[in-house]
């Protein structure tokens, strides 16, 4: 029995990607412009509306390909006027996607698998476990999804997303081979226009991910560090097991380099009650990064049904980042946003089916391409919750 061959992911492929498969079929390259922008700017579904491509090739593109854009299950609008959609992956599962306004901007929190496999303790996302990666497609089409319901409210601006995060569900560096050319797109003027400074991918610390990512592309880098000690962020982020600071940071600074003078690192560091906000914390974080350029990133804890942590109070959070700051570093304590509606980080659940047989799977890849821990080094469940989101 042959297995069949997957359709074309056509919201997924970049400009390099549409000139490879445009030549392979004996079609000019330069099509790739014309079949973007219907795709993109144009966010046609339909491809008998794409007037200046030849009925040959439209025909070609209907039979091997598809769309991936996930659906709308439901949206919902903060009283702060962040918005979050559920959204439907193509393996029925759901994702959530986060748009969150601002004075001139408008940020994107993207979701880059259906849950995640990472567990980290403070995280909602990975308490629903692990369901499958998301296509190129599905990580573009939440950016096409949002400018098109967001197309009326722009009025000063051409374009409602400005910047996207993938900071939605699941650890964007497992899922890189879709991650690159979905940034890709993001980047293109035939795409969304954003720039590299505007988008960001964010990582619990898959360290050759970022290596990889290195090599590829320069867009803005997020490390979610979360604890300024191996002990402590071994219990936090399970990962960092398998990757511990120092290797994390060595990657970084590395990356670093690559962003040039004008950018830094962004370390995030969700600040927790009594586990990781102490003023010895903040000491030993002021050492830890001296080598590293960066800036932090505080977020104060997001709590969800059945975690066990507390968020720090406003003090605290203020004296943490006074510390930081009198230390010379820029430290600033991220807003919560549409936590009404369960928008904020580390809120993000889903609806996700937690394939155990295939998470197993993908678990024992990842191990065995030594992207994460092996599961006797990273235990499941019960004292080592979850992450992501
Ligand atoms: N896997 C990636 C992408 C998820 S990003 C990563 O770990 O970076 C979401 C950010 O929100 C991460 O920094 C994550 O650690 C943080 N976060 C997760 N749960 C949180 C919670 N309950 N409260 C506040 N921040 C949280």
């Amino acid at each position: 029995m042959t297995t069949p061959t997957p359709k074309l992911d056509l919201l997924g492929l970049s400009q390099s990607g549409w000139q490879a498969l445009l030549t392979e079929i004996g079609e000019k390259p330069y099509r790739a412009k014309q079949i973007m922008k219907w795709l993109h700017h144009r966010s046609v579904d339909d491809f008998d509306a794409m007037t200046d491509i030849s009925k040959p090739l439209r025909a070609y593109l209907a039979t091997h390909g598809e769309f991936n854009q996930p659906e709308i299950i439901s949206e919902r609008v903060s009283k702060d006027g962040t918005i979050k959609w559920l959204l439907k992956a193509r393996s029925g599962s759901a994702i959530e996607t986060v748009y969150i306004p601002e004075s001139g901007r408008g940020t994107l929190c993207v979701s880059s698998q259906v849950g995640c496999v990472l567990d980290c303790t403070f995280c909602a996302t990975g308490k629903q476990g692990f369901n499958s990666n998301l296509l190129a497609g599905e990580i573009v089409g939440q950016v096409r999804m949002a400018e098109r319901r967001l197309a009326d409210r722009m009025k000063d601006r051409e374009r409602a997303v400005t910047n996207v995060v993938l900071m939605g569900m699941g650890e964007p560096l497992l899922n890189i081979d879709a991650v690159l050319p979905a940034i890709s797109i993001m980047m293109d003027d035939l795409g969304y226009g954003i720039s590299k400074r505007k988008v960001t991918v964010s990582t619990a610390g898959v360290v050759p991910g970022i290596w990889r990512l290195k090599e590829e592309t320069d867009v803005s880098l997020a490390i979610s560090l979360h604890a300024p000690n191996d002990e402590l962020r071994n219990l936090l982020v399970p990962l960092n097991r398998r990757y511990n600071i120092e290797t994390l940071l060595e990657a970084c600074r590395s990356y670093a380099v690559n962003l040039g003078e004008k950018r830094t690192v962004t370390i995030e560091y969700t600040l927790i009650d009594g586990m990781n906000d102490q003023p010895q914390h903040a000491s030993e974080l002021i050492t830890l990064l001296r080598t590293l350029p960066c800036k932090i990133n505080l977020i104060p804890f997001n709590p969800f049904p059945g975690s066990e942590f507390k968020r720090p109070k406003a003090a605290r959070v203020r004296s943490f980042q006074e510390q930081l700051v009198a230390a010379g570093y820029s430290a600033m304590v991220r807003t919560t946003r549409g936590d009404d509606i369960d928008a904020a980080c580390g809120q993000l659940a889903g609806q996700v089916e937690d394939r155990t047989k295939r998470n197993a799977r993908y678990r024992k890849q990842w191990a065995a391409r030594g992207l994460i821990a092996a599961s006797n080094e990273a235990p499941q469940g019960q004292g080592v919750p979850s992450c992501s989101a």
